[in-house]
């Protein structure tokens, strides 16, 4: 099925277009056509899916289609059309950029705003009125309350990777904003997993402000991860493993790699013992700057750094196009973060690989993630890295006692 079915205009088209988009993903096919139809929305959908087309291309055909009324009655000054509430300031930056991309043969704006960076510059931009405004909750809330920006011109609110948002405790200032905004608008919610915290958030806004009940739709994250993810793990003890990973990453050939790390102070520690062995690696955790951050990340991007280490917070929200492998260089303790990881690789049709080092310490949360996986993930053995401790196959129906 082809864009144009979607109801998309013309110049939406052409945008995808140019992008190489051909055929909408799963998600697209399902979410377009019921936002455009003015319904509110609970989506289960991870990075990866296509998910941010998802909710702009309908959110642009809409505005674009009133635009005319808009040359009557134009944005008045701080007013803002749309608001999609995201994580963190990656993720801002890049729904932003493809915003940018999608809508760049209309005429409409957009833009972010996050913290870590000067308000005064943010302020500016907000004097006219903005189309869609991109905001981490932190910082919005702060503009709202510095008066930069008014709500009562809000159609549409989005809440992207509502999941990370609460686990990040953005929860009370999303009800905060929440309070402030027109009762009568679409909401749209987006989240890797379902989880009753979640399942909160949606109904606290649904409950009062859905006029129609939301439709609900999920796109199941694990027929992905079968389809397009080579994964597997290796076993290990816990003091080898930055020779084991130098040595995966000299005897294969690693064109890059994505390296989760548990603690920040380990993500540069690892990158002292791989530039020991002669392989040159960065790193990105919350201790270091956002400008930083970013210098980092399109070096990744552009080929120029191969092996980028990074916390699991740190990269939250991060788009890295065509990622080909992810290292879970510590197993993450949720099996929603593991599937959230492993998503970054293999995306929108290519295929991707997802290495974990298990360590005997991890056999609960390896249990836990292959219970949500629903199968055992291969193990491989690499020669001269034996372990002094098996960790045991997993037990499939395994269910944690407590949430630590
Ligand atoms: P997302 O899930 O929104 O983070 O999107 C993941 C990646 O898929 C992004 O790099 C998009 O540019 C790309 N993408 C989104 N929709 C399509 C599509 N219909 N065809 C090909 N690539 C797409």
């Amino acid at each position: 099925m082809p864009f144009a079915k979607l109801g998309l205009s013309p110049q939406l088209i052409q945008a995808v277009t140019e992008l190489g988009y051909t055929t909408p993903t799963p998600i697209q096919k399902q979410a377009i056509p019921l936002i455009l139809s003015g319904k509110d929305l609970i989506a289960t959908a991870q990075t990866g899916t296509g998910k941010t087309a998802a909710f702009v291309l309908p959110i642009l055909e809409g505005f674009n289609r009133t635009q005319r009324h808009r040359e009557q009655a134009p944005l008045r000054g701080k007013r803002i059309r749309a608001l999609i509430l995201v994580p963190t300031r990656e993720l801002a930056v890049q729904v932003t950029a493809s915003i940018a991309d999608y809508s760049k043969h209309l005429e409409l704006s957009s833009m972010a705003v996050y913290g870590g960076v000067d308000t005064e510059p943010q302020k500016q931009r907000l004097i006219e009125g903005i189309d869609i405004l991109v905001a981490t909750p932190g910082r919005l809330l702060d503009l709202a309350h510095q008066r930069a920006v008014h709500f009562d011109e809000l159609k549409v609110l989005v809440l992207d990777e509502a999941d990370r948002m609460v686990d990040m405790g953005f929860a009370g200032h999303i009800n905060k904003i929440i309070e402030r905004l027109p009762e009568n608008r679409q909401n749209l919610l987006f989240s890797a997993t379902m989880t009753d915290d979640v399942r909160a958030l949606a109904y606290d806004f649904s409950d009062s402000k859905m006029t129609d009940l939301a439709a609900e739709i999920a796109i199941s994250p694990n027929i992905r991860a079968a389809a397009n993810i080579k994964q597997w793990l290796i076993t290990v003890d816990k003091d080898t493993k930055s020779a084991l990973l130098s040595h995966l990453i000299q005897t294969q050939n690693w064109d890059q790699a994505l390296i989760f790390i548990e603690k920040k102070h380990g993500a540069a520690k690892l990158v002292d013992q791989l530039a020991k062995r002669g392989i040159q690696a960065d790193s990105i955790h919350g201790d270091r700057s956002q400008a930083m951050r970013e210098k980092i990340l399109t070096q990744f991007k552009s080929g120029e750094l191969k092996y980028l280490v990074a916390t699991g917070i740190a990269a939250r929200g991060l788009d890295i196009g065509e990622l080909s492998r992810v290292v879970n260089y510590d197993l993450p303790f949720k099996p929603e973060e593991y599937i959230h990881r492993i998503g970054r690789t293999g995306r929108a049709g290519a295929t991707g690989e997802a290495i974990s080092f298990v360590a005997m310490g991890d056999f609960k949360n390896l249990c836990a993630i292959e219970s949500r996986l629903k199968h055992v993930i291969d193990r491989k053995e690499i020669t001269g890295f034996p372990v002094r401790k098996t960790v045991p196959i997993s037990i499939l129906n395994y269910v944690r006692k407590s949430n630590r």
